[in-house]
């Protein structure tokens, strides 16, 4: 044991001790300093008296760190006997994504209200880098939930991001609504000739070409409905549908007073009432009514999840409000998009394969 001890002792002394990794990894931007216990194994370290390197030549930009790439440098160690120097290589790599923090991940604005993105967010990054945004699709005219992605990438291609849920809020205008009679006969009430008023026909508040609202109702979003639009779009996303978290929900009567003189003036009367509403005849000024869109902002008509919506959009209180088959007693073209909230009665109205008019037994069609 002894003399195994002995020879090991020696064979330590005269071997040249080395430097015992040759590749060193840094983090751009961190400080770059290699210590004797990085350099040497435990047991050459004894024997190193020295040692020293030299990295200012290397390049740097101008924050004053040394440019992301791999390096020779020499080390320059010495023994008590002897000088030596071993060449190894210095990796500077930049591994981490900038940094991103959202001040808020849901901002609720008025309608009309300008945002500059860019006041909600804070990003760092060691290296340089960009922060980009998409807010094209983010129209604050119209009241509405839409997500605005962030992305910081810095120079070595790391990105991170982030999503900033922007709510476009219709500004609060106390709603003027007629409640409902319990002792009202059951016949349908008169369509309204001058003073418009919000009709409902056993609860159901009714809109359509004949039946129109009062220019003031503007009560928004119905929260119940929000809340089954949200579950029903989960669901649809969980069976892997294109569909967005945005849709176009709440609309007032100033703004589809507007869509609709854009409409008249570019196609004509005629041809604007086939495809858009008249101020105080539109369905999304209830705040019961979405429209469901895809991901690329589209709205949703293709085969399957219009079958789906078909069968299933009742089970979340829903009903498609412009069935096929139902154009000349709704007076719309058959929209599957369009959404409108009825509650637990939208089984009902399902199953009986009746447009909502012909259940509740009221006039539609065209405007008279
Ligand atoms: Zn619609």
């Amino acid at each position: 044991m002894l003399l195994s001890y002995g020879a090991s002792f020696l064979i330590k002394g005269i071997l040249k001790p080395q430097v015992a990794v040759d590749n060193y990894s840094f983090e751009y931007g961190e400080s770059i300093e290699l210590k004797a216990e990085d350099l040497f194994d435990e047991s050459d370290l004894e024997s190193i008296k020295t040692f020293d390197y030299d990295i200012s030549n290397l390049e740097k930009d101008f924050r004053g760190n040394i440019l992301v790439g791999n390096y020779p440098i020499n080390i320059n160690y010495a023994s008590k006997l002897w000088k030596y120097t071993q060449t190894i290589n210095l990796a500077i790599v930049d591994t981490s994504a900038p940094k991103i923090e959202l001040k808020t991940n849901q901002l609720t604005i008025d309608v009309g209200d300008k945002i500059d993105v860019l006041d909600y967010i804070t990003s760092s990054d060691l290296s340089e880098y960009e922060v980009q945004f998409d807010d094209s699709k983010l129209d604050v005219k119209v009241p509405g939930t839409y997500q605005i992605l962030i992305t910081a990438c810095d120079v070595y291609e790391n990105c991170s991001e982030e999503t900033l849920e922007v709510i476009v809020k219709e500004k609060f205008v106390p709603p003027v609504v007629a409640k409902p009679d319990p002792e009202a006969p059951s016949q349908p009430p008169k369509p309204p000739v001058n003073e418009v008023k919000p009709t409902y026909v056993d609860g159901i508040l009714i809109v359509n070409k004949k039946y129109g609202i009062p220019s003031n109702f503007a009560s928004g979003e119905d929260p119940t409905a929000k809340a089954a639009l949200v579950k029903m779009i989960n669901e649809m996303q969980s069976l892997e549908f294109d569909i967005q978290n945005g849709y176009s929900g709440f609309r007032n009567y100033a703004y589809q007073k507007q869509l609709y003189e854009n409409y008249k003036a570019k196609d004509g009367q005629a041809a604007a009432d086939t495809y858009s509403a008249r101020p105080g005849h539109s369905e999304h000024q209830t705040g019961l009514t979405f429209d469901l869109k895809h991901k690329n902002g589209a709205l949703v008509e293709g085969a399957a999840e219009a079958a789906w919506i078909k069968d299933n959009a009742h089970k979340f209180g829903f009903i498609v409000r412009y069935p096929k088959g139902k154009e000349a007693i709704t007076g719309y073209m058959h929209e599957p998009w369009h959404l409108r909230y009825i509650g637990p009665r939208a089984s009902d109205i399902y199953s009986s394969n009746l447009s909502l008019e012909e259940y509740l037994n009221v006039e539609g069609g065209n405007y008279r």
